[in-house]
């Protein structure tokens, strides 16, 4: 049997989710724009669905806009805030995912100009070195709350009370946060909140924005009107209710769900010790629970995640969209770590239904592979 320890690429669909949604692939199939019966049902799950993931994140029903997923989110926060006003700065993080650093990009091309906020050896932006770079030409600050590749939790409170401070409004990509550490949102002091299921045991192809109602951003996607004029297409409504079924399962679990990661990551941190060559990188900053990027010294991250494919083992090498791009990950880079040192990454993220024995599966197979240094023996 193949052992995955990839969640932050995506996790694995839990069954309890599945049960609730397979009602709206099979036979339920009211529009929730639908005045009749059918559109009323359909209605109340949407609306059912919204509360649940309010829940997970502490926020209001109205706060919420569902979306395709997670990069849908991030493009509707930064593109919605900045479209149409007269181009001015946006301090993005130097280690956003691609979902952010593209349409910061896209803005660039457009006349804003986009700094990146540096970070330490440790991956955390210093909220005092943002103080610094703020002005009142800043729209926008964008820092995630918890990192994909490393797992760095930021302390986006901090940043974002600087933010306001100099009139800009501050989003955080929570994708990899929500579900693993409690996240509330009025507490952040974010203006704009990114979160997707498929992250949370929930589906793939369905997300969400939070933000305040009365905050003006514009739409990306127009049509029918629909998410209040501010993402308009019929609603995904399957994905959307088992989003809803996977947010309230993470709020009510996330304890037991939290214990469960941080008792096989001790246990994985532990015996990674023992492997020479192996070192963890952003080890003294405060992480997520589940996530444990190593490099490995001597090796290419990207052949060390094929040693263990080989060997029934599922890890990878940064983040999923930059496995098998053969550059070193922008991340570690941003903390300084050298290239060669950056591209022998990989990345181990823990899920629920990992067990204590595949981890000892995961560490005896790496220090097989780690034995045999690159040059030494060939790797069979
Ligand atoms: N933001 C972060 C931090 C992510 O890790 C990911 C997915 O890997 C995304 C955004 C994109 O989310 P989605 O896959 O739902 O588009």
């Amino acid at each position: 049997m193949a052992i995955f320890f990839d969640h932050n690429a995506t996790t694995p669909l839990d069954p309890r989710v599945l049960d609730v949604m397979l009602p709206w692939l099979r036979g339920t199939h009211g529009n929730p724009s639908s005045v009749h019966g059918f559109g009323r049902d359909a209605r109340a799950a949407l609306d059912r669905a919204r509360a649940q993931v309010t829940a997970l994140v502490n926020a209001q029903p109205g706060q919420v806009i569902f979306t395709s997923g997670g990069t849908e989110a991030d493009n509707l926060a930064l593109r919605g805030v900045c479209s149409g006003k007269p181009a001015g700065r946006i301090l993005v993080s130097a280690i956003e995912h691609a979902a952010v650093m593209g349409p910061a990009e896209a803005l660039a091309a457009q006349g804003w100009q986009v700094q990146h906020l540096p970070v330490d050896s440790e991956g955390r932006v210093d909220p005092a070195a943002l103080a610094k770079l703020l002005d009142g030409n800043v729209r926008l600050v964008s820092l995630m709350l918890a990192n994909n590749e490393t797992g760095v939790i930021q302390d986006v409170k901090a940043i974002a009370a600087h933010a306001h401070k100099s009139g800009a409004l501050m989003h955080t990509d929570a994708v990899q946060a929500a579900g693993k550490i409690s996240v509330d949102f009025p507490a952040l002091g974010a203006d704009l909140m990114t979160l997707s299921a498929h992250k949370l045991n929930g589906p793939r192809g369905v997300g969400a924005l939070i933000v305040d109602r009365r905050l003006d951003i514009a739409p990306q996607i127009v049509g029918g009107g629909q998410e209040q004029g501010r993402r308009g297409g019929t609603e995904n409504l399957a994905g959307i209710v088992g989003f809803g079924a996977a947010a309230e399962l993470a709020r009510l679990e996330l304890d037991a769900r939290r214990q469960h990661l941080h008792a096989l990551r001790d246990r994985l941190e532990a015996g990674l010790k023992s492997i020479p060559g192996v070192r963890v990188f952003a080890a003294q900053a405060e992480r997520l629970p589940n996530t444990v990027q190593i490099g490995v010294a001597g090796f290419d991250g990207e052949m060390v995640v094929m040693q263990l494919d080989k060997r029934g083992i599922a890890v990878s090498s940064g983040s999923a969209c930059h496995s098998g791009s053969g550059k070193p990950s922008h991340v570690l880079l941003a903390m300084g770590v050298g290239a060669v040192s950056a591209r022998s990454a990989v990345r181990i993220s823990l899920g629920q239904g990992n067990t204590e024995d595949e981890v000892r599966a995961l560490l005896a197979a790496l220090a097989t592979v780690a034995a045999k240094r690159s040059g030494a023996v060939a790797l069979a």
